[in-house]
């Protein structure tokens, strides 16, 4: 049979069925599993089968969840985490040495900034980051200790679009890792190993699980740097719980239809934002209006689901944009069906000098909206009202 298409493959993907012949996959709270004997046990361990062991290794929750996220991302092989975070972490402790470097692209993640900065070089390792305009100009970047290429795309919050497919020739040119946090996308909309990507890393708790209710991460990517992965993983014990495994693979069987929405409802509300006056400008990936749109087109099917905008009258104006909202939530997650509301200056960036702030697209009255799957017109209406205080 032909490849079959990702929405297929989010819903058909399956674990065998139990001598129950359930239909939908059950949940395995086991946090060990039996022997047939005493050669089958010594096997098991020899890594000679392939076989459930001990959840930490391995559980069917977990295989089914990771087996769907690489056959949407083109992956070989997988792990899942019990955070994006503890994803981050175990992907860069199980590859990198002491003395290693890391090029960085600089808009990332807030905690992954973090362990760059403040976590890694207590092993010595150093990261070096540039700019999104500056993607040209990587190679002086590079040292003789550099491992790793990290990126996002679209980023946090500025949503501003890197060229995956020449950063993955830089890393292939220079025998680097090139590394992709593809959390703003999902594997529904950017499939950056088809970029030429080493690994692809997802925050689970975002979009995938979609409705705010569970943490996980997970790691795909070929099966050479993923076994590294799951040796340090397996005798570390960040593993994901195989409840919220559970959780997670029931939601990417409707991730397609529920991201197709989401994308919607975002470009019809950065469509509006784009025409008020008391906005100064709107970024979307997929507004004309977007310095990469052309880019944003080619590398993704729709344009995700956070919008960025900038309230006229600065920090001032943003705090009281926030708390003019009524309908929408002021949060901290993303991507889940209820819309929410963040103001970067005043809250996650707020530690970032100005200038750091400016760099990274984080102006005073910058206002990042994680649109929901509410009634778009309910969306609008809120901002609408919010935006005449
Ligand atoms: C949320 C997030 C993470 C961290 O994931 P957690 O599940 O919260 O640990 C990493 N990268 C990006 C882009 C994120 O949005």
């Amino acid at each position: 049979m032909s490849a079959k298409h990702i929405e297929t493959e989010a819903i058909r993907t399956q674990i065998d069925r139990s001598q129950f012949l359930e239909h939908s996959n059950p949940l395995y709270l086991t946090s060990s599993y039996v022997f047939e004997d005493a050669e089958d046990m010594r096997a098991s361990f020899a890594d000679e089968k392939e076989r459930n062991i001990y959840s930490r290794y391995s559980n069917p929750n977990n295989s089914e969840f990771v087996e769907k996220i690489c056959k949407m991302e083109g992956a070989e092989q997988g792990y899942a985490f019990a955070s994006g975070m503890s994803a981050v972490f175990s992907t860069f402790a199980a590859l990198l040495n002491s003395d290693d470097h890391i090029v960085s692209s600089q808009s990332i993640f807030g905690s992954t900034q973090t362990f760059f900065d403040n976590i890694l070089p207590k092993w010595n390792i150093s990261t070096t980051y540039f700019k999104i305009d500056e993607v040209d100009k990587i190679e002086h970047l590079i040292q003789p200790n550099t491992k790793v290429i990290y990126a996002e795309s679209p980023t946090n919050p500025a949503v501003d679009i890197l060229d995956l497919k020449r950063l993955a020739q830089i890393a292939k040119n220079h025998n680097l890792i090139f590394i992709v946090d593809n959390c703003f996308a999902t594997p529904y909309l950017q499939q950056p190993i088809k970029y030429g990507a080493d690994l692809v890393i997802h925050s689970a708790t975002k979009l995938i699980d979609g409705q705010g209710r569970v943490l996980g991460g997970v790691t795909v990517g070929s099966a050479e740097l993923i076994q590294k992965i799951y040796l340090f993983a397996r005798n570390t014990g960040p593993a994901l719980s195989p409840f919220n495994a559970w959780i997670l693979s029931k939601s990417l069987e409707t991730l397609p239809v529920r991201v197709e929405k989401h994308c919607e409802n975002a470009l019809k509300v950065a469509t509006f934002l784009e025409s008020h006056s008391n906005v100064n400008f709107v970024k979307y990936p997929f507004l004309k209006s977007h310095p990469q749109f052309e880019l944003a087109k080619q590398q993704m099917k729709l344009g995700g689901n956070v919008v960025a905008f900038e309230v006229k009258g600065g920090v001032d104006a943003g705090r009281r944009f926030l708390n003019s909202i009524k309908l929408l939530s002021l949060s901290a997650n993303l991507g889940d069906t209820r819309s929410i509301v963040t103001h970067p200056a005043s809250t996650t960036h707020a530690k970032l000098s100005e200038e750091d702030r400016l760099q990274t697209g984080i102006t005073g009255g910058l206002v990042r909206v994680s649109v929901g799957l509410e009634h778009v017109e309910d969306i609008i209406n809120d901002l609408s009202q919010a935006l005449e205080q």
